[in-house]
């Protein structure tokens, strides 16, 4: 949750932004625009005013011949993105679904589901991890012909 004032859209397209941000300092440990603006499919100049206000915000810190980083409130929302991300991700190959698809709806979800479902749905995965007779009879169930 990053403010209760701030519109929907507003908070999932920020915490895109510190999701790819972190993800790309563990691929590269190095963070230019053009790399957001290629991860993200947005032009290089929305990249910039958006890393401009990140700044301002307190969520980035411009770091000299690294880019910049993320400060440690950045870094907080990022890994909270990042942990929902993959437990809709996981849960999602369980039920069968993978590839672009899953990658395209956990971005989709990701940002939107109230932190009760998410927490439900951390347990379903830790239950089917734990019960991996119970997890083949499911996805044999539910595969279908
Ligand atoms: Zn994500």
């Amino acid at each position: 949750m990053v403010s209760a004032l701030q519109p929907k859209r507003d908070v999932s397209r920020l915490e895109d932004y510190l999701e790819a941000i972190y993800n790309l300092n563990e691929e590269k440990g190095f963070i230019s625009v053009a790399d957001i603006s290629e991860k993200l499919k947005v032009k290089p100049p929305t990249v910039s005013s958006m890393v401009a206000r990140l700044a301002k915000e307190g969520y980035v810190e411009r770091v000299k011949y690294r880019g910049m980083k993320l400060t440690p409130n950045g870094s907080k929302v990022a890994r909270s993105v990042i942990r929902r991300h993959s437990t809709i991700s996981e849960l999602l190959s369980m039920l069968g679904v993978g590839g672009e698809v899953a990658y395209e709806d956990t971005e989709g979800i990701e940002h939107h589901l109230h932190p009760v479902t998410i927490q439900r749905f951390e347990r379903l995965v830790d239950f089917l991890r734990q019960n991996p007779e119970f997890l083949e009879r499911m996805k044999e169930g539910i595969e279908g012909a």
